[in-house]
């Protein structure tokens, strides 16, 4: 792809006037956004606005005078059309590791004697992490089974109780067909359970489309929540009055604030809240969300796979191409918002990168992994981060010893 075919494919972007929404040092390429959302501007000023006006002068009023108590299912609402769910059924609370933990019990607890909770190996760790607790929590013979992908379908049996996948795989963006695997587990009477980490904000998500049961996702991703966002889960509605979280606490009462001491869970999706919620995360996550639910899915969908196709296209055509192998489906259907390339020295080059102004990431052992934003992001800056990858690439640039250095987060 030429210069002048990248500018017009700028020229013609429905998403580029949100390049300005958001606040980035001049001059860095940002392709994580798949893991850290850049801060938008409006997040900036809402948050002053909520610390100095909200929490210094209403205090405790806070409440009820600016609705704190009702940020997690309001936030949830304006979350819910980038994920093809209703209003009532999102709710922001807790991180994505707690709330797998809350709706894996909860399903397990609604399918009795069904053992096996089903779900693959090599996707995000915590997943499986808080299956295995959740697992050992119930006891009585439950059981976590890892099958790879291509053999999940032959492994749905009576006996499973919940499958839990990921929506796009975290390393590889690999994308599991969300309709077909909930209806293959659904005709074995199991519940299906997504992760939507990698995809809410950056993929046309369609819950409802694809009949499914429950979900969990990320706010600090393509949802730009910030660090630490509170995460979203979401329960069909046909399921919300059958499934009880265990953990059961107070801001998922019926009536809180009666204080009785006999657990009663609320009714829908409010029941799935625990504590008391962080109003500052909300605070921010929510002008993430207004962000991102502004430009839409479809729109965020369709230039996620422009940009990934101009990057992968670019990088292999460039003078790196022989050297690094494509972790991605090549199919533009097939692959979320993210571009993987294997390399053993994948550590070292993505830190000669950062050094270059492109910040991508390291998955070990040996991914080199580049995040598409679709909103701040250009099309321009998409083909420059590919010429600067051919050319550290190429050149050995990684070779430099300080690029070997590790930190605590890779
Ligand atoms: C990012 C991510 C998480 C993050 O979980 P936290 O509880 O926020 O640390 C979980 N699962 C997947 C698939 C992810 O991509």
């Amino acid at each position: 792809m030429t210069d002048a075919e990248v500018a017009a494919l700028d020229a013609a972007d429905p998403l580029a006037h949100f390049r300005d929404a958001f606040e980035l040092p001049e001059g860095l390429i940002y392709l994580d956004g798949n893991s850290l959302g850049p801060l938008p501007k409006a997040t900036r000023v809402r948050l002053s606005e909520v610390v100095a006006g909200e929490w210094g002068r209403s205090l405790i009023r806070g409440w009820n005078d600016h609705d704190w108590i009702g940020a997690p299912r309001r936030v949830g609402a304006k979350l819910a059309p980038l994920i093809g769910a209703e209003s009532d059924e999102v709710i922001c609370a807790d991180s994505t590791s707690a709330n797998i933990y809350k709706l894996a019990v909860a399903a397990m607890q609604a399918r009795p004697g069904r053992a096996m909770v089903l779900s693959e190996p090599g996707d995000f760790p915590t997943d499986l992490y808080m299956l295995e607790g959740a697992v050992r929590t119930l006891g009585e013979g439950r059981r976590l089974e890892l099958r790879e992908g291509s053999e999940i379908e032959a492994a749905l049996s009576p006996d499973v109780a919940l499958l839990v996948l990921c929506h796009a795989h975290y390393k590889t963006a690999r994308i599991r067909d969300m309709v077909r695997l909930t209806a293959a587990a659904q005709a074995v009477g199991a519940l299906v359970l997504w992760d939507l980490s990698h995809s809410a904000g950056v993929l046309d998500v369609d819950l409802n489309g694809a009949n499914a049961d429950l979900a969990v996702g990320c706010g600090y991703k393509y949802l730009n929540g910030g660090p630490g966002a509170p995460a979203f889960l979401f329960v069909a509605r046909r399921h919300q009055a059958d499934l009880v979280s265990p953990l059961s606490g107070w801001m998922g009462h019926a009536a809180p604030f009666d204080f009785p001491d006999a657990y009663a869970p609320a009714e829908g999706i409010g029941r799935f809240a625990c504590g008391t919620p962080p109003i500052l995360g909300l605070a921010a996550l929510e002008c993430g969300v207004e962000l991102t639910a502004r430009a839409g899915k479809s729109a965020l969908r369709a230039k996620a796979g422009l940009l990934t196709d101009l990057f992968i296209r670019r990088v292999e055509a460039g003078p790196a191409g022989g050297e690094l192998a494509l972790a991605t489906p090549r199919e533009t259907a097939e692959r979320g918002g993210h571009v993987s390339w294997r390399h053993p020295d994948a550590f070292a080059i993505v830190q000669a990168m950062i050094a270059r102004g492109v910040i991508g990431d390291f998955r070990a052992p040996d991914i080199a992994r580049f995040g598409f934003s679709p909103m701040p992001l250009s099309f321009a800056e998409t083909a420059r981060a590919a010429d600067i990858l051919g050319e550290v690439v190429s050149t050995r640039a990684y070779d430099d010893p300080r690029y070997r250095q590790r930190s605590a987060v890779t």
